[in-house]
């Protein structure tokens, strides 16, 4: 699935390229076929404005008489040396009809048009530039000279570019083609990062159910099939499904809460409060918590108010997470602190504890989804390796960041750092 997408971008890719290429190609030998003629155009017009400067026009025996005794290659008295390059040169009368002329005869009477004209040699095929100039005296027609040259130079210097784009362009296609290939895969990156990590996810997510739901099966499977009047066991056994009923609700939540707070928050979830109520409320709230009772429990909370942009309830989420794992992952008689306080234009919570601490090795990896140090300690305290997954989310959507450090057997000290409004 992956490698045909990549091939769909390499090939448009190369397709909207390779087409921007041939045109561009195009566009360069139509420009120079016409750079080519239109120097080929100046060239033969000069050399044919020379000689028409050299017609004579007479009258003799009160006739008038066109002499092109001086013209060179027409007549015999010409000063300038006679142009090899032409083919041939005619001269017209002014009703149209050959007078004179050097090189080919024309085999028949073509009309004669003025301009510019391209033809091909009848017995040599080659191509000539042919150009007829009407020629004046004294504001009258006096007749028509006819010149062409061999467009030879012309066509190898075109060929010769047309030899260097059939190089350059099926080059540059394949340049283009593997560049192609090589941007599908860097495309392609991110969404294959994406699929194995929600891959990972569902097997992560699937695995977690599947040990409770056998567990709910088997409970409930004895329960229906159990003859036993005990009534105490029977409650017990209830008692136990209900237990991992609400564990498994509880997973399903978070991967539900995963879910939807991806990426950073938006304008209308976030609102001016007090960091510093949210946080003596929490204070309170543990203070009274079974879960803190074995402990020592610290606060340590700022003098004045610490105002953020954000979302009250994610954010007492993030908290509560951090905090319930100091007390799970601290033994009676333990102590866990919670502060708050500002550096510079941060608002600082900071949840330290000297419990059972994490190993450098795992402290690279207690962030990811499901990642849990001791699976059987996280089991046996209810967690599924997600609560600092979330507390990270959570953080991170509200544009701040979670740092910890942590000593085995010393105990962890992690702060949640988030931009003062
Ligand atoms: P869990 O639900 O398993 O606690 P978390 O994502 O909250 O999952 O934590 C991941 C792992 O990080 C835990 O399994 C635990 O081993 C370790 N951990 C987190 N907080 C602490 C802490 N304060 N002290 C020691 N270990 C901790």
């Amino acid at each position: 699935m992956f490698n045909r997408s990549r091939r769909n971008i390499a090939t448009w890719f190369t397709l909207a390229m390779g087409s921007i290429l041939i045109a561009f190609a195009a566009i360069v030998y139509s420009m120079e076929v016409k750079d080519e003629l239109e120097e080929l155009d100046r060239l033969i017009y000069k050399k044919t404005t020379v000689m028409a400067a050299n017609v004579k026009y007479k009258f003799n025996n009160q006739q008038q008489k066109v002499d092109l005794e001086n013209v060179p290659l027409l007549g015999s008295r010409a000063q300038l040396p006679p142009d090899s390059q032409f083919v041939y040169v005619r001269w017209y009368d002014e009703q149209k009809q050959l007078v004179q002329f050097f090189g080919d005869l024309p085999k028949q009477q073509i009309p004669i048009a003025n301009g510019f004209h391209t033809l091909e040699t009848e017995n040599a095929h080659i191509w000539l530039r042919q150009v007829t100039l009407p020629v004046y005296q004294n504001g009258l027609l006096i007749g028509y000279l006819q010149a062409a040259i061999p467009m030879t130079a012309m066509e190898e210097n075109l060929a010769q570019l047309r030899l260097v784009l059939s190089i350059a362009v099926p080059t540059t296609l394949g340049v283009i083609a593997l560049t192609g290939w090589w941007l599908g895969g860097l495309a392609m990156q991110p969404i294959l990062h994406s699929y194995s990590q929600l891959m990972r996810f569902t097997a992560d997510a699937s695995h977690e159910l599947r040990s409770p739901l056998a567990a709910l099966i088997s409970n409930a499977q004895y329960g229906s099939l159990s003859t036993t009047h005990n009534l105490e066991a029977q409650r017990q056994r209830f008692q136990k499904i209900v237990d991992i009923a609400k564990s498994m609700s509880n997973l399903v939540d978070n991967l539900l809460f995963l879910a939807r707070h991806e990426g950073r928050l938006s304008e209308e979830n976030l609102q001016k409060f007090d960091l510093k109520n949210l946080v003596q409320q929490l204070i309170d709230d543990y203070a009274k918590h079974e879960i803190a009772q074995h402990l020592n429990f610290k606060s340590e909370l700022n003098r004045e108010r610490v105002n953020i942009y954000g979302n009250a309830e994610l954010l007492r989420q993030a908290i509560t997470n951090l905090m319930n794992n100091a007390c799970k992952y601290t033994p009676a008689g333990g102590e866990v602190k919670l502060q708050l306080f500002t550096q510079h234009h941060l608002a600082v919570i900071a949840i330290a504890d000297n419990g059972i601490g994490i190993s450098q090795s795992d402290l690279a990896h207690i962030f990811e989804r499901f990642y849990r140090v001791s699976k059987e300690r996280s089991r046996k305290t209810g967690g599924f390796g997600l609560g600092l997954a979330i507390a990270q989310q959570i953080v991170v959507a509200h544009g701040g960041q979670i740092n910890v450090s942590s000593v085995v057997g010393q105990g962890s000290n992690f702060q949640i750092l988030l931009p003062l409004v």
